[in-house]
Order: structure tokens, then C-alpha cells, then sequence
């Protein structure tokens, strides 16, 4: 709940509505976990609240337990946290100079099935809450003990699948967590006719579509896309970059391409340079990403001559882009890897 809606709660419950700002500033700034901790609204209006049917629903303030909790080498750090109704999701922390990206999840598990990703490999659970999307946001910030300044929707799940709740959760992490806009992106493998809908409901919802939308393209052409994504078989590149470059024309933002690059298969001189054919003419940056091993495949990490190469072949021919540090890898940060090794063998992080 933003602001108005926690006032208007306040008064619903026979309350002023400075009560409702006061719990919007435990919620979002101080990331009170329980209605216990909010010492600051009476203990009477607190103890009403606990024993409203149903009894102790108030109690709970919409936020995930933390089941395990894995930090790298070089500070990354993945947390697997519990929802209310018994499933786990994957967060990672992520810092870099001066800046720390939250890397969330928008559904339990996925049904995209690319081949390469280990959330695919265990399916669809559900879609995940606004709350258990902010809750993401603000556990890494209680865990790290620092505000995240980026947020991706890089984690599991599938976000054009959850295209509303991600948009709701962007206008929470905007309005009452005072993130800007420019410092979300959010990432997407393509479902077909969705990307105008997205763009259509971004101005609708923010005002403005000023996040970023990174695309999951990963093949030059459809033939080699659809062996690495079988779902790309209902939506040929073609249209996927017509939708692109419609999302560009409603929105005016540049559209970001993500290209993982597995070793020996996509990663070869002649896939860049078909990659920066198909590319041609259009406002867009690529974001390299070397493939991390999952156990369920046998794709290779790309040589890193490979990973120089494509990227000199890319910019050689005006494209911009870029190659994505591989972080956390001692901390099995790659898609799905942590709840895959951890499942059923976890007891919860005691509670502080
Ligand atoms: N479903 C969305 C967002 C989640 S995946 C999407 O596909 O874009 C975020 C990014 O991580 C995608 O580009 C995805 O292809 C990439 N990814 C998945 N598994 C990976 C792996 N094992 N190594 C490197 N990148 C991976």
C-alpha cells in the first residue's frame, strides 16, 4: 500500500490519517518486519489490530522470511526467501562501485523453459505479489545495510507474464522507496503481443515508461534462438523487433538486448556479425552475457578470446554494447542455481 491507501486504512480503522504516514514511514524507510515493532502507533490500536479476525493477520506485514542466505567472494549476495504460502524465490544483492543493483524475481519458477536457465527447468509455480516483490527490494537492503540503487527483473520468473504486478511493484519502488525510474530494468525473453501492451500500460500506470527494457535475444537468427528457447517458436524475430522497435517509438527509450553467450554455439565470429546486421539502424545497446554453468546442461563457458572478440566485432560495427561481469559465481548467483541445489533441505534463518 502506497501512502493514500495506508491513510485512508488509518481512518477506516478509527484512526487520524498521520497514523497511516507513520506506517508508511516503519514500512518503506525503517522495513519494520512486524506490527509489534512499530512502537511509534499505540499499543491499544495495536493490540485491536492483532485481534481482528482473522486473528493475527495484521501481525504479518507482507514480508518474506529468509530461508538461506549466500554470500560471494567478491560481496554478492543471494538470499532464498520463503513466501507466506510455503514456496521460495531468489534474490541477489549485487554491489559495484558506488551503486547496489537488486537482482528480483517476479514469479515462483517460470514457464519459459530456455534451455540455459535453471529456473526453467523446474516450471511455473505462480506469479509473485507486489509485496513479495518489494519485499525483495527492502530484505536485501536490511541484509546488506544499504539502499539498492538499481533494481532488474533479472530473477526467476518471467516478468511480461506479470506485466501488472510488475508495473504496481515499479510504482512502490518509485513512489515510497524513492527509487528513480532510470534505475529499473526490466528483462524479457518476449511473449508474443505483449510489449505494446506494456508500453501502453506503463504510461497508464507511471506516467511515463522510463525504465529500461532489456530483451533476452541470445541468437541472431530464428533458427538458433529457438534451440535455445523453444518458446521462441511462437514468436519469430521478426516480429519480436517490430514490437521493439514499436516499444521505442510509444515510449522514446533506447531497448537494451541481452546475448548470453554459450561457448562454441552463438559466441563465433559470424553470429556477431549477423547479430549486428539484424541490429542495423536501431537505437539499442547489447549487454554480453557469458553463459554460468547450470549442472542440468552441458553448455560450455565461452572462451574469454571469444567473449573480446564478439564484443570488438559488435563495435567494429557501430553497435553499442557491453559485456556483464559475471558475478557471484561462488555464490551459485546464476538463475535458479541456489534453490535448485537447496530445496527440501532447508530450515528457516532464525528470526532477528
Ligand atoms: N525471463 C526474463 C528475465 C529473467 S532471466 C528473461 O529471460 O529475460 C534474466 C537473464 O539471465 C536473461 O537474459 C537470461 O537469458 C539470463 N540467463 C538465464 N540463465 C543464465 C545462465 N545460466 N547464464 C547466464 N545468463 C543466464
Amino acid at each position: 500500500m502506497g501512502l493514500p491507501a495506508l491513510e485512508a486504512w488509518a481512518k477506516d480503522h478509527g484512526q487520524a490519517a498521520f497514523r497511516g504516514r507513520q506506517l508508511h514511514d516503519w514500512l518503506y524507510a525503517k522495513g519494520a518486519r512486524q506490527l509489534a515493532e512499530v512502537s511509534v502507533l499505540p499499543k491499544l490500536f495495536r493490540e485491536q489490530l492483532s485481534a481482528q479476525p482473522p486473528e493475527g493477520a495484521f501481525d504479518w506485514m507482507g514480508r518474506s522470511r529468509e530461508l538461506h542466505r549466500s554470500i560471494a567472494s567478491d560481496g554478492t549476495t543471494k538470499l532464498l526467501l520463503g513466501t507466506r504460502d510455503g514456496l521460495s524465490i531468489e534474490t541477489v544483492g549485487i554491489p559495484a562501485e558506488g551503486r547496489l543493483t537488486v537482482c528480483v524475481s517476479s514469479q515462483v519458477g517460470c514457464s519459459m523453459a530456455c534451455r540455459f536457465c535453471a529456473t526453467g527447468k523446474g516450471g511455473l509455480q505462480r506469479s509473485l505479489a507486489v509485496h513479495e516483490i518489494v519485499d525483495q527490494v527492502l530484505s536485501v537492503r536490511e541484509v546488506m545495510e544499504q539502499r539498492p540503487s538499481h533494481v532488474v527483473f533479472m530473477g526467476m520468473g518471467e516478468p511480461l507474464l506479470n506485466i501488472e504486478v510488475v508495473l504496481a511493484a515499479i510504482h512502490c519502488l518509485c513512489t515510497d522507496l524513492g527509487m528513480a525510474q532510470r534505475q529499473i530494468t526490466v528483462s524479457t525473453v518476449g511473449v508474443p503481443r505483449t510489449l505494446p501492451r506494456l508500453a501502453e500500460l506503463a504510461l497508464e500506470r507511471l506516467g511515463r515508461a522510463q525504465f529500461t527494457l532489456a530483451v533476452s535475444l541470445h541468437a541472431p537468427d530464428q533458427h538458433l534462438r529457438e534451440e535455445l528457447i523453444p518458446t521462441a517458436h511462437a514468436y519469430p524475430l521478426e516480429a519480436l523487433l517490430e514490437d521493439c522497435r514499436r516499444y521505442v517509438a510509444v515510449t522514446g527509450r533506447r531497448v537494451s538486448f541481452e546475448y548470453i553467450l554459450l561457448g562454441g554455439l552463438n559466441d563465433q565470429p559470424r553470429h556477431a556479425a549477423a547479430l549486428a546486421q539484424l541490429l542495423r539502424g536501431f537505437q539499442s545497446h547489447v549487454n554480453l552475457i557469458p553463459y554460468n554453468p547450470i549442472a542440468e546442461e552441458e553448455f560450455q563457458r565461452p572462451m574469454p578470446a571469444a567473449v573480446e572478440g564478439f564484443r570488438r566485432a559488435l563495435q567494429e560495427r557501430h553497435v553499442a554494447v557491453s559485456v556483464r561481469a559475471s558475478r557471484g559465481l561462488d555464490a551459485d548467483a546464476a538463475c535458479g542455481q541456489l534453490r535448485r541445489r537447496l530445496e527440501g533441505s532447508l530450515e528457516p534463518v532464525p528470526a532477528r
